[in-house]
């Protein structure tokens, strides 16, 4: 992100850092060969990735589980995954609380 590449040669074209490709980036970095990995790129037409940008709501929650998330069905032991997320910065306590494991959209 925010490096301009005139010339590389890719193994791996990925257009877009949505959920999508960030899903399969997650999968690459856990699965795939190293030099396929190391050779996969991840383009972005934006200034910086942000999944909604304008939609992000304070009192909205996702439509979905957040164990839908890029990799913890394929991979609950990933650290790419949200509860490891919440782990990292002190909230994963908070989880057995909720009502739904619907997140806040903030928190994704
Ligand atoms: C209002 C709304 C609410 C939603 N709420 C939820 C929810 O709560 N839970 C849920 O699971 N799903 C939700 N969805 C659906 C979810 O957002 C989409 O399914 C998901 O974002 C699709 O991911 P994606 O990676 O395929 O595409 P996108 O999220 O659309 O990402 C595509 C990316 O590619 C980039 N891009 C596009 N063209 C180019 C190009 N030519 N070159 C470089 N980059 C490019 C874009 O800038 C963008 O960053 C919601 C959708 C909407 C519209």
């Amino acid at each position: 992100m925010g490096e301009f590449a005139t010339h590389r040669d890719v193994q791996l074209l990925a257009i877009g850092a949505g959920p999508s490709n960030l899903a399969l980036a997650v999968a690459l970095d856990e699965l795939a060969p190293d030099d396929v990995a190391a050779e996969s790129l991840v383009i972005e037409q934006a200034e910086a990735v942000a999944w909604q940008p304008g939609l992000l709501l304070p009192w909205t929650t996702t439509q979905v589980s957040f164990l839908k998330d890029l990799v913890t069905l394929r991979n609950p032991q990933s650290r790419f995954s949200f509860l490891n997320f919440l782990h990292s910065v002190g909230r994963l306590a908070r989880v057995p609380q909720m009502a739904s494991t619907r997140s806040g959209r903030f928190g994704v």
